[in-house]
């Protein structure tokens, strides 16, 4: 071999060395560690050579779910994540979180590598409060809590009644949490069974969450209107320093001795009448007070405070609760499926003392409601019940203030065009609000 033929062999194969590994030189490591590990399914050296970079590149699968009875790490070992890494992820969570106070409720979600790596997760335990653990460079896991925060909007609407209260409300998009806290306001005064009726509208100023522009729950209700044909109902929500709680136009509390009626949704499905024909004795018989049909286990409401006079098996009346309040009234709450007082129990109004059934004769579920006064049933309905103390003069100034900002605020809401003429939108006769100039 000449000088001259040596020196092109070398070149030459210096040449193939460079054309050889000229792409692989060039690459983006991390564009090599994607290829390697997608098409191997990361052999153990490659895991040794990478122990713990985060796999960005990678494809992750993202698990959501809310752990319901079982452990914590039952459910993470349930989708393939070692055992040995739930315990370390566990130890990373000391003094931030413990999984032992997991509650059913809690949600999670994991994000999982193809080889079941975990490599994030997220863990909540309330709207605005969740914890995360995501792995980083040196393999172990950097835990926190997060706090999320809520977005509050103030919102007025109106709704028309076509057919209910309810469909007018959830048919625009609202839900049925916003009816709820809707009738619980007016239910001093309002028998919800009874009064909506077609062209009748509501007006709510009200409070609503948003997550990250989502709707989450909603706030307090501000003002609220019921506008009925022939009357109007108003209600202002007022702070007084001691107490919160609904007022009308003049200050008074609406809050009565008497709540209207014992189970928040359902149907009258029978009156107070003095004669009336009993469907399972087939004979007239007096029906001392008003059936309320509701869905077996419907909470059952104790309409005004007082003591637990009777909680058993009474009869055709099935498990009853008797209470005693002031003044010779007592209440019955019959035909019950569970009773949840006992015979002297103190029971504040509103408190659920039992559930619907149909213990006893009862065709169907539902409760029976019973006043009495001095051991005469009466007629629930003709209870004249006292409202609360107006409130004092030196909050007056006050409460007329916030009535008429949230007046204001609705009226802006729900007539914009009027806002030109602020202060024009609400007609007030005295302290009475007569109408809106819309
Ligand atoms: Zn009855």
């Amino acid at each position: 071999m000449t000088e001259f033929q040596r020196r092109s062999a070398i070149l030459v194969m210096v040449l193939i060395f460079l054309v050889i590994l000229f792409p692989v030189l060039t690459k983006p490591a991390s564009a090599i560690r994607l290829t390697s590990q997608s098409v191997s399914g990361a052999p153990v050296g490659f895991q040794a050579q990478y122990p713990s970079t985060p796999a960005s590149n990678v494809p992750l699968t993202v698990i959501a779910g809310k752990i319901g009875r079982q452990p914590v790490y039952t459910a993470l070992v349930s989708y393939g994540v070692a055992p040995s890494e739930v315990l370390s992820l566990t130890r990373s969570f000391k003094g931030i979180f413990d999984f032992r106070n997991a509650r059913p409720k809690d949600e999670y979600q994991i994000c999982l590598t193809p080889q079941k790596k975990l490599q994030k997760l997220i863990y909540k335990t309330g709207l605005t409060n969740q914890y995360v653990a995501v792995r980083t460079d040196n393999g172990a896991f950097y835990t926190y809590r997060q706090e999320i925060s809520l977005e509050k909007k103030t919102v007025a609407r109106a709704f028309t009644i076509e057919s209910s209260l309810y469909q007018a409300v959830t048919g625009q998009g609202e839900t049925s949490h916003l009816v709820a806290a809707f009738t619980d306001i007016f239910s001093w005064d309002i028998d919800f069974y009874l009064f909506p009726r077609k062209g009748d509208t509501i007006r709510v100023l009200f409070e609503k969450y948003y997550i990250e522009g989502h709707f989450v729950k909603y706030g307090k209700i501000l003002a609220a209107q019921y506008i009925g044909s022939s009357e109007t109902f108003s209600a202002f929500y007022f702070d007084n320093g001691r107490q919160a709680g609904y007022y009308d136009e003049n200050g008074v509390p609406l809050r009565k001795t008497f709540m209207r009626i014992p189970v928040k949704f359902g149907t009258r499905t029978s009156s107070f009448s003095p004669r009336r024909f009993h469907p399972i004795s087939k004979k007239y018989k007096r029906h001392t007070g008003i059936d309320y049909g509701a869905p077996l286990g419907t909470p059952i409401h104790v309409t005004a405070g007082g003591i637990v006079e009777f909680a058993g098996w009474r009869g055709g009346y099935g498990k009853l609760v008797i209470v005693r309040h002031p003044n010779g009234f007592k209440t019955l709450y019959g035909h019950c499926s569970r009773l949840l007082v006992k015979k002297g129990t103190r029971v504040e109004q509103g408190q659920t003392i039992a559930k619907v059934g149909r213990t006893g004769q009862a065709t169907g579920p539902h409760v029976h409601y019973e006043t009495r006064i001095n051991g005469k049933p009466v007629n629930p309905n003709s209870i004249k019940s006292a409202r609360g103390k107006p409130l004092p003069f030196d909050q007056h100034v006050r409460f007329e203030l916030m009535l008429q900002t949230r007046m204001q605020t609705m009226a802006d809401h729900l007539f914009p065009e009027s806002r030109q003429t602020a202060g024009k939108a609400i007609k007030l006769q005295g302290k009475k609000i007569v109408e809106w100039v819309d």
